[in-house]
């Protein structure tokens, strides 16, 4: 007799996670498979900014408007998730300095001027909150709000919640085939063959291949970043320092975190000589100090892109029982918490904001990525 659960959830990044930790704490009885170590794809690889203004285009934005409900709702998960697994997650104050070095870029940023998170600061007063930062600025846009987390304390800690709320978690446990018959749906893994009542596909750049199982020429397409990380051995950065996708991130214990490169459609999660080049060099522009500072690590992640940079995010147009969380591109560790609640109301049946659910419907048609 297979094992029955209300939910599957194939994928343990941060995404699934926190779809897991939603579901058990509203009571479902949930599993998450997730195919090899839970966080160690591309959500350990991340940065961890929670970037709504950094990343997004403006308060018209949907995306903007998404993150900044994600932001927002980090603050409570950060006391009840330490409440709930004891881990720290380690949220940092201070948000991004976005830089402008030309008129051109100080026009771009002060698009954001009207709003209240958004501050334009001169370059003698980045100067005096980040004295090593290079000279050749004219200023940046300090916004508060685009904090930090660490996402795989993140991960973790959601984990170790959603465990605590009765959900299952199994590592090592790759899904190889998903049967939608009309009885029961049928999940078949390494380590057995499970029935659920709801299905939620969260395997990242992965999902690719559910889509198409599922009925959908959708695909999702890797968009690779490499970053390294030094030893601070001067003062912490008080602000993300944050520059043409190219940033410098304080992390505790000293560590800074220097990312990232973009390539498209590289499959191979392993960071490159001139890849590890092109950031440091970027990376020096902004604060010629760090030339001098040891290296701590090398890495590289898959980020899960989409034609239009969107998530898919809802629930399969033809079976109601199927729901996808994927494609979160640059903004996954952003965007946790959110998904986690709309993916939960969708099953337990709380309303959702409908624009969001269009925004970010499976089967829509997209804007070419340009
Ligand atoms: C260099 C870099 C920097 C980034 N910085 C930031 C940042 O600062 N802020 C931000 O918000 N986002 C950032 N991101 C993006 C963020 O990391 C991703 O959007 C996010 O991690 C996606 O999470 P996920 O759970 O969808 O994917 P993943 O973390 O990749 O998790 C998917 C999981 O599914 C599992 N899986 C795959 N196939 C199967 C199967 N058949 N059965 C079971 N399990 C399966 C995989 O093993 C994996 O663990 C960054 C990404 C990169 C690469």
């Amino acid at each position: 007799m297979n094992k029955h659960y209300d939910v599957v959830i194939i994928g343990g990044g941060i995404i699934g996670m926190s779809i897991a930790y939603h579901l058990a704490k509203a009571g479902k009885k949930a599993l998450l498979l997730e195919a090899n170590e839970v966080g160690k794809q591309t959500t350990s690889a991340a940065a961890g900014m929670l970037g709504a203004h950094a990343e997004g285009e403006g308060d018209e934005d949907i995306f903007f408007q998404v993150g900044r409900r994600s932001q927002a709702l980090y603050k409570k998960l950060k006391v009840d998730l330490q409440h709930e697994s004891g881990i720290d997650i380690r949220a940092s104050a201070g948000g991004i300095m976005k830089v402008a070095f030309t008129e051109h870029e100080k026009r771009a940023l002060c698009r954001m001027q009207h709003l209240p998170t958004f501050e334009w600061l001169e370059a003698s007063s980045v100067k005096k909150r980040i004295p090593q930062i290079t000279d050749d600025i004219i200023g940046a846009g300090l916004i508060e709000d685009d904090v930090h987390v660490e996402p795989y304390a993140v991960c973790r800690a959601l984990w170790q919640a959603a465990v605590r709320y009765g959900a299952d978690v199994k590592e090592f446990t790759p899904v190889i085939e998903v049967k939608t018959g009309k009885e029961a749906l049928t999940v078949r893994t390494a380590g057995g063959t499970f029935t659920c009542d709801h299905l939620t596909v969260a395997s990242g750049v992965w999902s690719g291949r559910f889509f198409e199982e599922m009925g959908f020429s959708h695909s999702l397409y890797p968009v690779k970043g490499e970053c390294v990380s030094v030893w601070n051995n001067g003062p912490a950065l008080a602000h993300t320092i944050y520059h043409d996708h190219c940033y410098i991130v304080q992390r505790d214990r000293g560590k800074l975190i220097i990312g990232a490169t973009m390539k498209p459609n590289d499959w191979q999660a392993i960071p490159t000589l001139g890849g590890i080049e092109t950031v440091i060099k970027k990376a020096s522009q902004l604060m010629p100090s760090i030339q001098e500072m040891p290296i701590d690590q090398c890495w590289a992640g898959l980020r899960p892109a989409t034609s239009d940079r969107h998530p898919y995010i809802g629930r399969h147009p033809e079976d109601e029982r199927i729901l996808f969380a994927a494609g979160h591109y640059r903004n996954g560790i952003l965007l946790a918490p959110i998904t986690g609640e709309i993916i939960r109301d969708l099953i337990v049946g709380e309303p959702v904001n409908e624009e969001w659910l269009h925004a970010f419907r499976i089967g829509r048609k997209e804007a070419l990525f340009v």
